[in-house]
């Protein structure tokens, strides 16, 4: 599939559910209301838009939510998409987590074919955690990210850079992962769905952290690509590496290469733009998969330039209605 700005479309990401066992200040208001259970894909229905994307040159999937792991049955969808992992198949399987129930399915995951994971820690502070996650326990998801390792499991951490709250421990963070061999990538907030606090006073500009870094540690360029939109950095010191995901500072879109599918089986071909398609319709309308791959031809067809996100003073409301926990992050 290649899009009109000639960009070959060869990831897709899962939101396997809205729903999740934390409430990120930065992701979703303290009550939100979840989705009626009808709208939700089933998990048969999930796979069998994986398979069609990837009949369609689709090469890598990410699940992803909400939070992935509380769907119940998850596994089975990973086994049955794993199962396609292998030569002329899928190249990869992964997943994001918040690493609360990891301790529990880490061996399973790796079985299914699953070789690496992005695990979003904030803080190990046990207070800021619970601060930031409203519920969640961090000796819990350190439980999860050792037991990930252990299964030989490779795993990378996601932090969001939070003005006030976790600024002054990027760096311990970051010797921390790397001192267990995992990578760090540090993300700027993004102006996605309405929460409960002011996203002026969340956002951090990498640029700013970076250059703070640069003081205590030294960053060489490197070369590494994951496809993905993190630049990245060796720490000289450890020999790990920090992504830099900065959407606001640094427009990445030129090189995108993914669309998104929600747990409703709407499809945003931009993680910014309003425009989407749904695919749960001519899912349901037939059982032959020709409405369905209509569909995905149409609207990779139509998959936009870019983003136009900001968040400054002018610009403190959400760039786009959903949050990222809809769109799957
Ligand atoms: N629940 C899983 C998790 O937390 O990893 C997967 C879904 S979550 C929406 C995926 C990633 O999006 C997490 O790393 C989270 O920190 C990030 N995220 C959520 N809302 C965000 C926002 N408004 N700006 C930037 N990152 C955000
Ligand atoms: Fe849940 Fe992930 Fe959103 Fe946090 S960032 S509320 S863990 S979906």
């Amino acid at each position: 599939m290649i899009d009109p700005y000639g960009r070959h479309i060869t990831y897709l990401r899962v939101s396997v559910t809205d729903r999740c066992d934390f409430r990120c200040v930065y992701c979703m208001s303290e009550s939100p209301e979840f989705l009626p259970k009808a709208d939700v894909l089933t998990l048969e229905e999930i796979e069998r838009v994986c398979a069609a994307f990837m009949r369609k040159g689709v090469e890598r999937i990410r699940v992803t939510g909400g939070e992935p792991l509380v769907r119940r049955n998850v596994m089975s969808l990973f086994e049955r998409v794993g199962g396609w992992l292998g030569a002329g198949g899928l190249k990869e399987l992964t997943l994001t987590t918040n690493g609360s129930q990891l301790a529990r399915f880490a061996r399973t995951l790796r079985g299914a074919g699953v070789r690496r994971v992005n695990v979003s820690l904030d803080t190990r502070d046990p207070e800021k955690f619970r601060a930031i996650t409203r519920w969640g326990d961090v000796s819990v998801v350190l439980r999860g990210i050792d037991a990930a390792l252990e299964a030989g499991l490779q795993v990378k951490i996601n932090t969001v850079a939070l003005k006030g709250v976790n600024e002054d421990e990027i760096l311990d963070l970051i010797l921390w992962a790397h001192a267990r061999g995992m990578d760090l990538t540090l993300i700027e907030t993004m102006p996605m769905g309405g929460i409960d606090a002011d996203r002026t006073e969340q956002y951090l500009p990498l640029s700013v952290l970076r250059a703070r870094l640069t003081q205590r540690i030294h960053l060489e360029n490197v070369d590494y690509q994951t496809g993905g939109p993190a630049r990245y950095v060796r720490v000289a010191e450890t020999g790990g590496r920090v992504g830099f995901i900065t959407p606001l500072t640094h427009n990445f879109c030129e090189s995108c290469n993914r669309v998104r599918l929600t747990c409703t089986g709407t499809l945003y071909m931009c993680l910014g733009q309003e425009d989407a398609a749904d695919l749960r319709g001519p899912l349901r309308a037939s059982s032959d998969d020709e409405m369905l791959d209509d569909a995905i031809e149409a609207a990779i067809a139509r998959k936009p330039k870019g983003h136009d996100f900001m968040i400054d003073r002018r610009h403190s409301g959400p760039a786009v209605p959903r949050t990222m926990s809809m769109t799957g992050g």
